[in-house]
């Protein structure tokens, strides 16, 4: 027993190893990235479920780390947050969403909203105001066309500054969301005092809608609020037919998810809006 829990331990520390020095890697290859033209966006498209159309997209970061894997966000988010590196790759992020959604009216596609992630970091480390901005007058992209989503940890910290950032936001005409609605503490005070637009509900809660009772209800729940409150509501990982139709039963606003679509690079949204006729 001693020497199955010695070799146990040996395992546990190469593994660790072996991720940190990953992790160290990529910290590295994370501060070239910008400069080396690294980063992509993939879009995935929202549909507004009593029409069947598309009316937005989100623009999702992929790292092409050194021409070799495409790195998810959620393994360098966390690094590029504590570095503080979110802020340049954030601007980076919003120059390049609202300039795509300009070519795609260009090509004669429908006028898009642009959903853009925003970290908690850009609040606090950078000018987003200034970044947004720039990003609208850079692209000539109406701001109505932007959209900005928030996390609630974000809205719960609720600091003058952060209070003071959103309202300019909003009086710039840019659109505000709360992502993974439902998963922070929700203390639904914070969204009168934000004066958002729209709640995104959180893919635990919409998973299992068809089969649990309970998730329904909670979706149901989160819609019928919403609506009172005037907010539009999209359902978020939408991945069967049967979520759709409880979705349409429950009057969500809008879907996205694998069920319509994958993200993918702009050129090829382009393709599948005009080849699905959405
Ligand atoms: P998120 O904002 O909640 O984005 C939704 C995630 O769910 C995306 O993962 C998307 O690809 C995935 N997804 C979409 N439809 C489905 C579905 O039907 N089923 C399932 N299981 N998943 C689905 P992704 O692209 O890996 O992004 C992960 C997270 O990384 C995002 O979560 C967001 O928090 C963050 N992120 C992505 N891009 C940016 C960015 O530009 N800036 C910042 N700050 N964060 C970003
Ligand atoms: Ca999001
Ligand atoms: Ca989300
Ligand atoms: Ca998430």
């Amino acid at each position: 027993a001693k020497r199955a829990g010695r070799n146990t331990w040996r395992f546990y520390t190469e593994q660790m190893n072996a991720n940190a020095v990953e992790q160290l890697q990529l910290r590295t290859a994370l501060h070239s990235a910008l400069e080396n033209d690294e980063f992509l966006l993939h879009y995935q498209p929202q549909i507004n479920l009593a029409s069947g159309h598309v009316v937005g997209v989100e623009a999702l970061l992929r790292w092409h780390w050194d021409k070799r894997e495409l790195v998810p966000p959620d393994r360098f988010i966390p690094a590029a947050e504590e570095s503080g590196l979110i802020v340049p790759i954030g601007d980076w992020v919003l120059r390049e969403a609202c300039m795509q959604a300009v070519r795609w009216t260009r090509q004669g596609l429908p006028e898009l909203t642009i959903a853009v992630n925003l970290s908690a970091v850009q609040f606090r480390r950078g000018d987003l105001e200034r970044s947004v901005v720039r990003a609208l007058s850079l692209s000539g992209l109406d701001p109505a066309r932007l959209e900005l989503e928030l996390t609630e940890s974000l809205l719960l910290v609720d600091t003058e500054s952060v209070i003071e950032t959103l309202r300019r936001l909003k009086s710039l005409g840019v659109r505000l969301s709360i992502d993974d609605f439902g998963t922070g503490y929700s203390s639904l005070a914070y969204l009168k005092r934000f004066a958002v637009d729209k709640l995104k509900i959180d893919q635990s809660f919409v998973r299992d809608i068809a089969t649990d009772p309970d998730d329904a209800a909670i979706v149901r729940a989160i819609v019928s609020m919403a609506h009172t409150l005037k907010l539009q509501v999209i359902a978020e990982g939408v991945e069967s037919e049967d979520i759709d139709r409880f979705l349409h039963i429950f009057n969500c606003d809008e879907a996205q998810g694998y069920h319509y679509a994958r993200p993918m690079p702009g050129d090829a949204l382009a393709e599948w809006l005009v080849a699905s006729g959405r």
